[in-house]
């Protein structure tokens, strides 16, 4: 798991940084692997890489692209089990949760970009004019390292299904599973500068990306603090710059709705990927008359979670991604507590039977108020904060009282009720009592949460850019 070399121009080439970073399994603080540390020199030859490719891959009819798309799928389905377990020991992520929404999302992100992009009219007319769509050229791609080869599908497999190509660089935390992607792709056959990959830090190779005059789109998904400096990186060339940023999104549970069935699962979801997911609903919004109810039934949810190595099956919690990470997870919990939250299970202490690992505790904080940073700062740990309301106007005004605006919840008996309050909320996904997933719904945040969409036809268009002719 230690590579040496980086993927451009349908090759495996040497850095000419020629240093490594290593990446740690968070579980057992070891080094288990390590990638090139690139450079902007490197990110040069990628991009003029990609530039040469566009052209032809540009003109390849949509539907020979999406037969790449799903070769690309079929790739890491066949591999799925040996995908799962890298990204579970290099992010923690619960070995069932990685199969099933690490690996098994990631392959039908692949799958849904395919049929998209082969279905899609880009050219409409709109009399007098023709409306032309058509990719903008070199897509610059920087992911983080929570869901490592799903947010590089909702980015790679789109831009290139819409026929742009790809200079992508994964997070420095968990690279070892966007690596075996590479491979997966370069055996899939892709024309050589479509798909190229440079490894290493932020603030070289994502800073050279996001500035670089020949990249045409910088697609960025991470914090919001690094979207913003991405941002101003980008800005000197104008280029188009799509952002999808942190979240802290709200469960409302309306007076109506079963406290038993619903903080159970709410609980669940906060606690997805270790705490460590963007849409994550980490605050819940409940009736005040409840809330002794809904603490109880929180803490002993919570309270019941399977916490340990997740390489196990039976495993609900896992480590968090980096010492770095849990140490300021525990700071969060202290200072919500200083700041006068109630600690209703959990806390900052370490687990004592996990001496190894960058283990926190499930933990669950009420009587958490806009005063205090906990109820707006995104945390990014299993960490549930409980906030209450006197009547439906201030639930509303409470789920929409953070910075941010990415996804929501509303639980009720009446989903009719519940839809009158999803609409009322600032958020890009609000699912209505545990609504399905929809791998061609858009994903994308209000406010600081970011800028655009990705997946399905309005993902695809990210990636469009519109001429009008007039006839
Ligand atoms: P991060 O912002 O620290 O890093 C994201 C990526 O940006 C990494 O590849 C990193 O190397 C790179 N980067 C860092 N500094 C940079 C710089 N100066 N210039 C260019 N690139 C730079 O985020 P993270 O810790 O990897 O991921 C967690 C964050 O991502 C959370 O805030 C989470 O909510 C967010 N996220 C959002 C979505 C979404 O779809 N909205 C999905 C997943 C994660």
């Amino acid at each position: 798991m230690h590579h040496r070399h980086l993927y451009i121009d349908g090759a495996w080439t040497t850095s000419t940084s020629r240093t490594d970073i290593d990446v740690i399994e968070p579980a057992t603080e070891k080094v288990i692997g390590s990638a090139p540390g690139g450079t902007p020199e490197d990110v040069d030859t990628a991009v003029y890489a990609a530039r040469r490719a566009f052209t032809g891959w540009a003109g390849t009819p949509a539907r020979h692209r999406a037969a790449y798309l799903r070769t690309v799928a079929d790739g890491i389905e066949r591999r799925g089990p040996e995908l799962a377990e890298l990204i579970t020991r290099e992010v923690g992520t619960p070995i069932g949760f990685a199969r099933m929404a690490q690996v098994g999302l990631a392959a039908l992100a692949f799958r849904t970009a395919a049929e998209v992009g082969e279905s899609y009219p880009y050219e409409q007319h709109q009399a007098p004019s023709l409306l032309i769509r058509e990719p903008f050229g070199v897509v610059g791609a920087i992911t983080p390292w929570n869901y490592p080869l799903y947010q590089v599908a909702a980015k790679a497999a789109y831009a290139l299904a819409a026929g742009n190509t790809v200079v992508l660089k994964p997070s420095e935390l968990a690279p070892l599973s966007v690596f075996a992607l590479t491979g997966i792709i370069d055996e899939a056959g892709l024309p050589a500068g479509v798909f190229n990959l440079v490894s290493g830090v932020g603030a070289v190779v994502g800073q050279a990306l996001a500035a670089h005059p020949d990249v045409d789109f910088l697609s960025f998904t991470g914090s919001t603090e690094v979207g913003k400096t991405v941002s101003r990186a980008a800005a000197g060339t104008v280029k188009r710059v799509g952002l999808e940023l942190g979240g802290k999104s709200p469960a409302v549970l309306l007076p109506d709705a079963e406290v038993s069935e619903v903080v159970p699962r709410a609980v669940a979801a906060a606690f997805l990927n270790n705490g460590q997911t963007c849409c994550a609903l980490t605050r819940l919004v409940v009736p005040r008359a409840r809330k002794e109810e809904v603490e109880r039934a929180a803490a002993r949810a919570a309270g019941a979670m399977r916490v340990g190595d997740p390489l196990l099956p039976a495993t609900q919690l896992g480590p968090l991604v980096s010492a770095g990470q849990r140490d300021r997870v525990r700071r969060h919990i202290q200072r919500a507590q200083g700041q006068g939250a109630t600690l209703i299970t959990g806390g900052a202490e370490p687990l004592q039977d996990l001496p190894h690992g960058y283990y926190v505790r499930p933990t669950v904080l009420s009587d958490v108020t806009t005063a205090m940073d906990a109820q707006h700062e995104e945390i990014f740990g299993p960490v549930l904060v409980i906030e209450c309301y006197d009547d439906e106007d201030e639930a509303v005004t409470l789920a929409n009282a953070t910075p941010y605006g990415l996804a929501a919840a509303v639980w009720s008996a009446d989903p009719d009720r519940a839809l009158a309050v999803a609409r009322r909320i600032q958020a890009g996904q609000v699912e209505i009592n545990g609504g399905g997933f929809n791998p061609r719904a858009p994903f994308g945040g209000y406010k600081q949460s970011g800028n655009g969409r990705e997946h399905g036809v309005l993902g695809l268009e990210e990636f469009l850019e519109v001429k009008a002719v007039q006839l």
